[in-house]
């Protein structure tokens, strides 16, 4: 498969590129009926030239590594539409997970979208009621899990959840119930072939629940078509390259662990890494060693978590097969790109988008020039803008270097469809044709978007509208700070004054002459009536299991107010 990006010249390749003609890069269900996601990432290569080839790489928590072909992945993907066959499960029924990364979340996800039910994955360290949530918001049909899980957080949910007709459990031997079954023995007995009926490209195929940053999770549904999106951004921003080795951090609870965490690589021929353990900064960088690692993927946290060690991993680790770092989650600081050039001497490349989009919609390209600190251009075929949205109207801000609403005109592939129960708040979120999503950003006069918050974080100070992005930008290139966060604290002068809260390097003294140093910094840098006037030192962020930055819950906890939705809180 020859995949030639060729993106040097964007502005004739985005004007000349079409949606419709990536289409040829997919195959289509062979009987001509349509489009499956499924299909697209397993079986055509298993029938052709890949069947062969290591399409997942397993590393368990032992370090041990399993490998999987594609023609393996097929076998175990039919065996599992054939369970859910067997169970009288039909098209657009619900399927969630609740495992670890382990071999079945991945064979029971792409064996539901063969099946074309729907499939929604819960990340492992839930609690009961965050799961109870949204299995229930969910309309759960089959729930599969291990039996560890279901005995700590699902057995006592069971008699909430009418709906929930079965749970399959991954490591029973033996089927307690009609209810309660042994996965094993369901795929031993259940036969490898599969024909994947007719798929509609605009059949459901995932539910995707958002991290909840900014109050109660949402949940995002996806449809088939989707998949051309993955097809695209893996090629043009993940720099997909046969024989490529490529490994993506995000848990397939969220969406990027999904998106790219399964599909965009499988249905580019790669072979995907996962790794079963969390987060540890060795382990990780003897991942890269061992697996030769060409393409990683991962988020701002991780990055701050390894920057924060002052350790150079190319002294220790052979990291020569590694081409190319990517970062998506939250704002990727200049220093933090920097530091990932420097450190690994390759290119960092910061994209954006989110549960909604289904797919990377605006990226800093490997064709093209990065800017550190900024996001990056639209993708080909997505059509971005910054708007100012007034009373019910939107008007688009043409003018370069303009603060406003980063809005995507409605259409590309994997757009969400609707927001589950929820078809108002999806309403509510489109203008005409465009695409209200949320975040503010900025277009440079070369075309390049800088993200400047989220609508809802925004500071107004003295006048002043501040973004807490280019606070915290400002505040980690000192010295003795890890990790920044900013809010707007109400003040009867000035409205709202800037607050930091600022966790400092393991070698730093939490003392006032360093609260002095950072303030003076800050003022240097951002002036006055921006800078910091209040700056408190904390141990830990409070973030979600996304990695992402709970400002809300920061600020709640300042001005004593409800703390809200913190079902996706990570404990520190
Ligand atoms: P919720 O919608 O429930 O509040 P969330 O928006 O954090 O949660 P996600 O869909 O997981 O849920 O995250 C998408 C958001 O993450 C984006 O809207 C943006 O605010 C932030 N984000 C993602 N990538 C980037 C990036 N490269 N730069 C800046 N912000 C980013
Ligand atoms: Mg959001």
């Amino acid at each position: 498969m020859a995949i030639e990006p060729n993106l040097a010249d964007y502005d004739s390749f985005s004007s000349s590129f079409s949606w419709e003609q990536e289409k040829s890069g997919l195959s289509g269900l062979p009987t001509g009926q349509g489009l499956n996601i499924a299909y697209e990432a397993i079986d055509r290569h298993a029938n052709g030239t890949l069947s062969n080839h290591t399409a997942f790489r397993f590393i368990h928590k032992d370090r041990s590594v399993m490998e999987c072909s594609y023609q393996d992945y097929k076998e175990l993907t039919n065996r599992f539409a054939n369970v859910l066959g067997q169970l009288g499960i039909t098209k657009g029924d619900r399927i969630f997970s609740f495992l670890g990364r382990t071999p079945e979340l991945y064979f029971s996800a792409l064996g539901t979208l063969k099946k074309v039910a729907v499939f929604c994955p819960l990340f492992n360290v839930f609690g009961p009621e965050p799961v109870f949530q949204r299995l229930s918001r969910g309309d759960a049909r089959v729930l599969v899990t291990t039996k560890d899980l279901f005995e700590k957080k699902i057995r006592q949910l069971l008699e909430r959840l009418p709906e929930l007709k079965y749970v399959l459990l991954t490591d029973a031997d033996q089927d307690e119930s009609i209810k309660i079954r042994s996965l094993p023995r369901l795929m031993e007995e259940a036969s490898a072939e599969f024909t994947i009926p007719p798929t509609d490209p605009e059949d459901p195929a995932l539910l995707h629940f958002t991290s909840g940053t900014t109050g109660m999770p949402k949940g995002a549904l996806h449809v088939h078509k989707g998949v051309l999106v993955h097809y695209v951004t893996g090629k043009y921003v993940l720099d997909f390259h046969p024989d490529d080795v490529y490994w993506c951090t995000a848990d397939p609870g969220w969406v990027t662990g999904t998106s790219y965490g399964i599909i965009a690589p499988l249905v580019n021929g790669v072979t995907n890494v996962v790794d079963e353990e969390e987060f540890d900064a060795t382990r990780w960088y003897s991942i890269l060693e061992e697996q030769k690692v060409n393409i990683w993927y991962t988020a701002p946290t991780a990055i701050r978590r390894l920057m924060r060690m002052n350790i150079n991993p190319r002294e220790k680790y052979n990291l020569e097969n590694l081409r190319l770092m990517l970062s998506v989650g939250e704002p990727l600081h200049a220093e933090a790109v920097l530091w990932g050039e420097k450190t690994f001497g390759m290119p960092f490349l910061d994209n954006w988008w989110q549960t909604e989009t289904g797919g990377i919609m605006i990226a800093n390209f490997r064709s093209l020039p990065v800017r550190p600190g900024s996001m990056g251009k639209p993708l080909p075929g997505v059509e971005a803008a910054v708007a100012e949205i007034t009373e019910g109207d939107l008007h688009i801000i043409k003018e370069p270097g303009k603060d406003g609403q980063l809005v995507l005109k409605r259409g590309w592939p994997s757009m969400f469809r609707t927001y589950l129960h929820d078809q108002e708040r999806y309403n509510k979120s489109f203008h005409g044709d465009w695409y209200i999503t949320g975040d503010l950003a900025r277009r440079d006069s070369d075309g390049y978007y800088w993200f400047v918050g989220r609508a809802d974080d925004i500071i107004k100070t003295s006048g002043h509208m501040v973004g807490p992005f280019e606070v915290e930008s400002v505040l980690m290139e000192h010295a003795a700070v890890a990790e920044a966060a900013v809010i707007g604290k109400p003040d009867q002068l000035i409205g709202e004054m800037v607050k930091a809260f600022i966790v400092l390097k393991p070698d730093q003294h939490a003392d006032e002459a360093l609260k002095m140093d950072i303030t003076a910094h800050a003022r240097r840098k951002l002036g006055p009536a921006v800078a910091p006037k209040e700056i408190a030192f904390i141990d830990n962020l409070p973030k979600t299991r996304s990695g992402k930055i709970l400002r809300r819950l920061l600020k709640a906890r300042e001005l004593g107010l409800p703390e809200g939705d913190l079902s996706t809180l990570e404990q520190p």
